[in-house]
């Protein structure tokens, strides 16, 4: 089974996290322990389209996730970002938010995170995708944190 993130086809192994209108899904090529991503689960490009109930849902996602990834991970804050639009440095078509844990001085100049947010469109030793078995054991470990994850309204069913 899978869900759709953009045009890449999501494994549950890899999703930790739905409620009625969103998903939170672990990272392929994460910049930072506990990276996270927070999409709606319409697959819409752009964060205009959302409606006003997916927006709602969205952030309260992001906020609910934003909390369980900055302890269990160690931040002190999280960075929240959204790359609305190609030109914005969008890579995948499909509304996303980026919930990254963060320290005092986990870059050199703070605002580096995002100069790395791009690098994740290159493919190098540093940043390579991750294996399956790697995102899957992180689902895994964050999917204890929250509701499990069963059919909802007529939403696909993870449990399965
Ligand atoms: P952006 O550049 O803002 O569009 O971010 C795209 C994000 O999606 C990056 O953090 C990528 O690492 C991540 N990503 C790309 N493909 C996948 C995938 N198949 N599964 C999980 N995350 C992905």
């Amino acid at each position: 089974m899978t869900i759709a993130f953009g045009p890449h086809a999501i494994r549950h192994s890899q999703v930790f996290f739905s409620s009625a209108l969103s998903y939170g899904l672990v990272n392929l090529k994460p910049i930072a322990r506990g990276h996270v991503l927070v999409i709606p689960k319409r697959n819409v490009p752009r964060f205009t389209a959302l409606t006003p109930a997916e927006v709602s849902d969205l952030f309260l996602s992001a906020q609910t996730i934003g909390r369980v990834v900055e302890t269990q991970f160690q931040g002190q804050a999280l960075t929240v970002a959204m790359q609305d639009g190609p030109a914005a440095g969008q890579t995948v078509p499909h509304v996303h938010i980026h919930v990254i844990p963060r320290r005092f001085g986990d870059w050199a100049n703070n605002d580096d995170v995002y100069a790395e947010l791009d690098q994740t469109k290159v493919d190098n030793e540093e940043r390579k995708p991750r294996s399956e078995e790697e995102m899957a054991a992180e689902a895994d470990f964050l999917r204890a944190f929250f509701p499990p994850l069963a059919a909802k309204d007529g939403q696909v069913s993870l449990t399965t």
